[in-house]
């Protein structure tokens, strides 16, 4: 088994379980590289309007920092690396640009989680759907998605379809929308996710779909592995099915990160 680049801890207030929890699971399922990967600070709202239950403190980062280089140094030389799941708010570039600048990650995840400030996908907030005609949705979403690449604050674009989570989907050919997206992906040089969340959720599918990977694939963006895991034994989740669907798509390896240079993984 190759790595889990996508793996959050307590510290987010959604996950359960110690960091040395997640490796020891890692090091059973004989996985061979990981990296932490929590959610950031929510900068983009103000201060009295962040979610404990969805992200750190501000303050917290530097505890973060602290902790998974506390699990670097007690498993070595298992390597474990230090990322982090940003948010890209357009307009707010320079906030996070400040947050990231601070340590020494080896990569950054950037995700989009919110359009316009409504958090997609957390199902308390699922009402808003209806408000939606869903190739609308979609279209926003994705053109989000390609900013959040030409940002080139990440290095990795998380669940890059994360808008099909709920099961709602448009009824336009989406071929043409995911050539547009993949295109700006493919020349901002910033990789994508493949994560296994998706098949935890109503969508029950990886994220992204096999044909939106086939498009990365043929303008060779490279393909990070994640399980999104926020519980020790989801660490790995399903990654036989994610082999084989990257394998489907025609990659043979996987994308790693040390200190945001790129090493690649055979699977
Ligand atoms: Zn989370
Ligand atoms: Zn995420």
């Amino acid at each position: 088994m190759p790595v889990d680049y996508h793996i959050h801890t307590r510290m987010c207030g959604h996950a359960v379980g110690e960091m040395e929890e997640y490796v020891e699971q890692a090091i059973a399922k004989g996985l061979r590289e990981i990296g932490f990967a929590d959610h950031a600070p929510m900068y983009f709202f103000p201060v009295e309007k962040r979610d404990l239950s969805i992200a750190m403190r501000e303050e917290e980062l530097a505890d973060y920092v602290a902790g998974v280089r506390e699990v670097q140094k007690k498993y070595r030389p298992f390597p474990i690396k230090l990322g982090i799941e940003a948010d890209y708010t357009a307009g707010m570039e320079d906030k996070l640009a400040a947050i990231l600048n601070k340590y020494d990650f080896d990569y950054v995840l950037g995700s989009v989680h919110f359009l316009n400030g409504w958090g997609f996908d957390n199902s308390r907030y699922i009402d808003e759907y209806a408000k939606w005609e869903m190739n609308e949705l979609y279209e926003v979403y994705f053109s989000t998605l390609s900013q959040a690449a030409e940002s080139g604050l990440f290095d990795i674009l998380a669940h890059p379809d994360l808008i099909k989570k709920f099961g709602f989907k448009p009824d336009m050919d989406l071929v043409p929308l995911y050539e547009k997206t993949v295109k700006k992906i493919a020349k901002s040089g910033t990789c994508i996710e493949i994560n296994t969340a998706g098949l935890r959720v109503p969508a029950g599918e990886i994220y992204p779909s096999l044909k939106f990977l086939e498009i990365c694939r043929s303008y060779g963006v490279p393909v990070s592995l994640g399980s999104d895991a926020h519980k020790p034994e989801q660490v790995g989740y399903n990654f036989g099915d994610a082999v084989d669907m990257l394998k489907a798509a025609g990659y043979s390896e996987v994308v790693t990160f040390t200190t945001k240079n790129k090493k690649f993984f055979g699977i």
